[in-house]
């Protein structure tokens, strides 16, 4: 393959982009192969791999931006069905009043949004909610809680618990982003039947003090070893236009695509910048930004299902098609995401149409509903 990409590009002559690409350096003379290319060729050959050095992300990365795009949508086509995208919805289940600094969230009590803080949603709510998203054609159901984390809640973690277990019935996958867990409670999240678990990294380990500072990089990375461990998916990835470097992203790519496994889903969010938050006046990122981080995360962990994630709502139907060619293959459906706007239905609906986009079927670990008891009492056991 490499030989043909070679032969493809040899005859190429390459001209210097546009002065938004220009920022980025090349790291292919003309003629030669890209690192999108060789690496994309490697992972197609070899399977995902988790020894990436950051220096190789950067290369990738920084491949010119239309190769970067041919690339993952080669790397997509040999790991997944190209027409089948992932239809998420995520509802708020208990909205506002969390006790974190995170920088770009309306939903901290620090900051002066206007948004008002809620209990936690009743289940008949919660229920009809899952319903009417399972109706429009979502296949996973997620719940976020603006919570730190879920220590001391054992009431409403209970009520969590019932919720997971009656959408799983509903023949959804369910996902929950509850803040930090114990491990306990991973493995009680896992018994009840839940798919996935999310909680992002946000951005790289250096940029991230700036962002938030009421819980260190490293607790995050711990929750994920909890979820893991406990059998349950990862969905972990972060937000771009937290006023971060190039280098920044590549560091997020990096720490996710060197994880003992790769996330099953990595979202990739454009700040949808809210007033009253820290990060209000930051600069809207461009489509071509965002097609960079999903062709490269599609690119260093071929199998995770890449999710075109929050700021969907700002790209115009071009725009998202040139996001599910680089890689993409999951969107967040329904009228919010957590306490921002997202995507019209109807708007979604026409979009799969045009674009020839197919939903994704559930699907459902063997040993989904029935892990073994056992095994989750030796893992509560050795989580001293
Ligand atoms: S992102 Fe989550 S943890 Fe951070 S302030 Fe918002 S709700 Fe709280």
């Amino acid at each position: 393959m490499l030989t043909v990409i070679r032969s493809i590009l040899g005859g190429q002559k390459l001209r210097r982009p546009g002065i938004l690409v220009q920022q980025h350096c090349w790291y292919s003379a003309p003629g030669s192969a890209s690192a999108a290319a060789i690496e994309a060729d490697r992972s197609i050959r070899e399977g995902p791999r988790r020894d990436w050095t950051r220096q190789e992300i950067n290369n990738v990365y920084n491949s010119p931006l239309l190769d970067l795009i041919f690339h993952g949508a080669q790397v997509h086509r040999h790991a997944h069905n190209f027409r089948e995208v992932q239809q998420c919805t995520l509802l708020s289940i208990k909205t506002g009043g969390c006790s974190e600094d995170c920088s770009y969230c309306p939903q901290s009590n620090r900051y002066k949004t206007g948004l008002k803080a809620q209990k936690l949603m009743a289940k008949e709510s919660v229920l009809e909610a899952a319903q009417k998203a399972k109706e429009a054609g979502s296949t996973r159901f997620c719940m976020g809680a603006a919570w730190r984390d879920t220590t001391g809640r054992k009431t409403n973690f209970n009520q969590i618990l019932e919720y997971v277990k009656e959408i799983r019935d509903m023949g959804m996958e369910v996902c929950c982003t509850l803040g930090m867990l114990e491990k306990q409670q991973a493995v009680e999240l896992k018994k009840a039947g839940l798919t996935a678990y999310n909680h992002n990294l946000d951005t790289s380990r250096e940029h991230y003090p700036n962002v938030i500072t009421t819980r260190t990089y490293d607790e995050r990375l711990q929750t994920l070893e909890f979820v893991r461990e406990a059998g349950i998916n990862v969905c972990s990835g972060g937000i771009i236009g937290l006023g971060e470097a190039d280098e920044d992203r590549v560091g997020l790519l990096h720490t996710l695509a060197t994880l003992p496994s790769h996330p099953e889903s990595v979202p990739i969010n454009a700040l949808l910048a809210v007033k009253g938050t820290p990060l209000e006046d930051q600069k809207p990122v461009e489509i071509w930004e965002m097609i960079r981080m999903i062709a490269t995360a599609r690119i260093v962990m071929p199998k995770a299902m890449v999710r075109l994630s929050a700021g969907r709502v700002r790209f115009s139907m071009p725009e998202q098609a040139l996001c599910f060619l680089a890689g993409a293959n999951s969107i967040f459906t329904g009228e919010k995401l957590l306490t921002t706007p997202n995507n019209d239905f109807d708007a979604d609906q026409l979009m799969f149409k045009v674009l020839g986009l197919i939903p994704k079927e559930p699907t459902f670990p063997e040993d989904e509903d029935s892990l073994d008891a056992e095994k989750c009492d030796e893992a509560v056991s050795s989580s001293g």
